[in-house]
């Protein structure tokens, strides 16, 4: 009965009807071995115990949780922020690139392939390869490597090997299509190595799993800190992996979710990265996701200033968190962003990364969300090195 068994198949990893297995039949056994894989290694004591270590000692767990003071007293009630732009590599991602490596090296492979927009994940896979003596191979839409150069020449110092992508819109999009088909070919030897909870079962739950080390790192923080868990945890995210590593310690928890997405220029389809605002269920890159599309169910490039939330579709655990009310889902316009990161340079000596500044600059512009007496955990997903000469140029053209 192979009909029942493919069916039985594209039913796995669904959060509510999110998610599932859609892809070509050759990347099946691909899949299928990457979750059994996980499945034994999240119970193996070695895998755990090295994953800590190197998540301590190479990259500089635990990060903080900084009271930021002055920022507070800008929103009106006490705001931690949890310092992801800390770890090595200057935000969230090597958490996921150090587990999934360590992933495919203990599977007995010798090569990971990656896609990447802002180029940091490009970099985190690439140092993460490193650590565990493995091949990197970075596919990149060619407008993402003009926009990124100096990840791009990181990228390259640290070994890895560059391949442009020009098809489509030369964007994220296009090369995560590009690195699945590739995948299909070569999975003996190769490990796709997935940069956020987005993509085929097993790849959110795994993405999500690695990165809840910041939410399980939270709970303990606050709770010396404060006494009692958090009133409400704000994130930025395209795919949502800082995000739901935020927030899956406290699903069943009474903390409230806010989720900030790319607002872009203007809020419509052609201006915008806001795909649970502007978006609607469909399937992207093997999962059935919250995605901008259009009527014809075409996928519709996003739009933003910045690279990391340039990404069309929203993870199937989120969308699902989203669409149950459970996640509040808002959006940040570009303006606002530049703004915020001034506000929090010159308030806190913290120079934001864009995206991270979508939350910033949510959380300053909604207090009327937050009671005076409120507890709330920024998640402070990376720092703005890499947007420095944006961010110039920006406050340079409004003068
Ligand atoms: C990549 C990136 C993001 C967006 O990715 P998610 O998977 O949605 O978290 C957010 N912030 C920073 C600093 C990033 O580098």
């Amino acid at each position: 009965m192979p009909e029942e068994k493919s069916l039985k198949k594209s039913e796995k990893g669904r959060f509510g009807k999110f998610g599932g297995q859609f892809v070509n039949e050759m990347l099946m056994p691909a899949l299928l071995e990457l979750e059994e894989e996980f499945e034994r290694l999240s119970q193996d004591s070695d895998f755990q115990n090295k994953f800590e270590d190197l998540l301590r000692n190479f990259g500089g767990r635990p990060t903080p949780l900084y009271h930021a003071e002055k920022f507070s007293e800008l929103v009106g009630c006490k705001v931690y922020l949890k310092r992801e732009d800390l770890l090595y590599g200057g935000s969230h991602k090597l958490n996921n690139t150090l587990g999934q490596a360590l992933l495919a090296k203990k599977m007995g492979k010798s090569r990971l392939i990656t896609e990447t927009a802002a180029g940091m994940h490009g970099v985190a896979t690439t140092i993460a390869g490193d650590v565990c003596g493995l091949e990197v191979e970075v596919f990149m839409g060619v407008h993402d490597i003009e926009r990124q150069p100096s990840n791009v020449r990181r990228m390259e110092l640290l070994g890895a090997e560059i391949t442009p992508v020009d098809i489509g819109g030369g964007v994220l999009k296009d090369a995560v299509s590009d690195t699945l088909r590739e995948w299909a070919s070569c999975s003996d030897t190769t490990h796709y190595l997935m940069g956020s909870t987005v993509g085929p079962h097993p790849f959110p739950e795994i993405v999500a799993n690695f990165q809840s080390v910041i939410g399980e790192e939270i709970k303990k923080q606050i709770l010396e800190a404060e006494g009692k868990l958090p009133d409400a945890i704000v994130a930025c995210g395209s795919g949502g992996s800082n995000a739901l590593g935020a927030f899956k310690p406290f699903i069943n928890e009474e903390v409230r979710f806010y989720f900030v997405e790319g607002g872009g220029e203007h809020l419509d389809a052609d201006n915008s990265a806001a795909a649970f605002q502007l978006g609607s269920p469909g399937v992207i890159h093997g999962a059935l996701m919250y995605t901008l599309q259009d009527e014809d169910g075409q996928i519709k490039p996003s739009k933003t200033r910045s690279a990391g939330l340039n990404y069309p579709a929203r993870g199937p655990e989120l969308s699902h968190l989203y669409e149950t009310g459970r996640m509040n889902a808002s959006y940040a316009f570009d303006d606002e962003v530049f703004e915020a990161v001034k506000t929090m340079a010159e308030t806190e000596g913290l120079i934001p990364a864009l995206e991270t500044a979508h939350a910033i600059a949510y959380t300053l512009n909604h207090k009327d969300e937050f009671e005076e007496e409120d507890v709330i955990v920024l998640n402070y997903s990376g720092r703005g090195d890499k947007d420095l000469e944006t961010i110039l140029r920006y406050f340079e053209d409004e003068d």
